[in-house]
């Protein structure tokens, strides 16, 4: 059996008192189930505070891109060896606002993830189509352009640590979530692609539904076969609903 994994994407919310207070509540928390894999994504310049925070306790932080570049003439960007000096074991990549609002196309993500991947960091790898593309019936095509991208430039062996998230763009931060079944079916499918290259690998990977994820909705997706998890957005940004995500698990 897999272990579940509840992640939260704070995307670009919060203070240092509201870090100090919201983390300082999930850490709190964070022990009554060790079988749940708890990780949080703050902004850059909190991920010390975190690191502060959070040090030996049940919760894991990451951040929610990194430059591909080692070094040098990258204004306003950051490295994967500046993330591991803050102690992150994950880091997001190919989050849809990434791709829409920041340019970055299948390429840019998979340079990333393979960047993040030799420094020892463990990608979550967004995936998922757009309202239009879903409505077109292309919701497998798109899917499996994403994670092909990954698979031409890292091959199927880096997926033994690391994660998948589908996520919907229509789910993000609207309030409309996939059903269950909607969400089964796609996981299902990134399962059986990725089996088809190597089936251990596809049966241990986590693959976890992002999109409006909330207390009510969690327990259902959650019991899906092929659902290990969630990554969350807005529900993240309050303890209680954060770990109440993470109980349904
Ligand atoms: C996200 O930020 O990846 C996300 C899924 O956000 P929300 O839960 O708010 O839809």
């Amino acid at each position: 059996m897999r272990k579940i994994l509840v992640a939260g994407n704070w995307k670009m919310h919060g203070s240092r008192a509201s870090i100090t207070e919201l983390l300082g509540d999930i850490v709190a928390g964070a022990g009554a189930r060790p079988d749940v894999d708890l990780v949080v994504f703050p902004p850059f310049p909190y991920l010390s505070l975190v690191q502060e925070l959070a040090l030996d306790s049940a919760v894991s932080w990451g951040a929610q891109t990194l430059n591909p570049q080692p070094k040098g003439a990258h204004t306003g960007e950051v490295s994967a060896s500046m993330l591991l000096d803050f102690g992150c074991r994950y880091v997001l990549v190919g989050h849809s606002e990434r791709r829409a609002l920041y340019g970055e196309g299948d390429g840019d993500v998979a340079a990333r993830f393979a960047v993040a991947v030799e420094a020892g960091l463990k990608p979550v790898l967004c995936v998922g189509e757009t309202l239009e593309q879903r409505e077109s019936g292309d919701t497998r095509e798109v899917v499996s352009r994403q994670i092909d991208a990954v698979l031409d430039v890292s091959g199927i062996g880096v997926f033994s640590d690391a994660v998948i998230a589908y996520e919907p763009v229509w789910a993000i931060g609207t309030g409309r979530t996939a059903t269950a079944d909607q969400a089964q079916a796609v996981h299902a499918f990134i399962r059986d692609k990725l089996a088809a290259q190597d089936d251990t690998i596809s049966g241990q990977l986590r693959i976890l539904y992002g999109g409006s994820v909330n207390s009510s909705n969690a327990a259902d997706l959650f019991a899906c076969e092929d659902i290990d998890g969630g990554l969350v957005g807005g529900a993240s940004l309050e303890a209680k609903s954060f770990l109440a995500i993470r109980d349904a698990a």
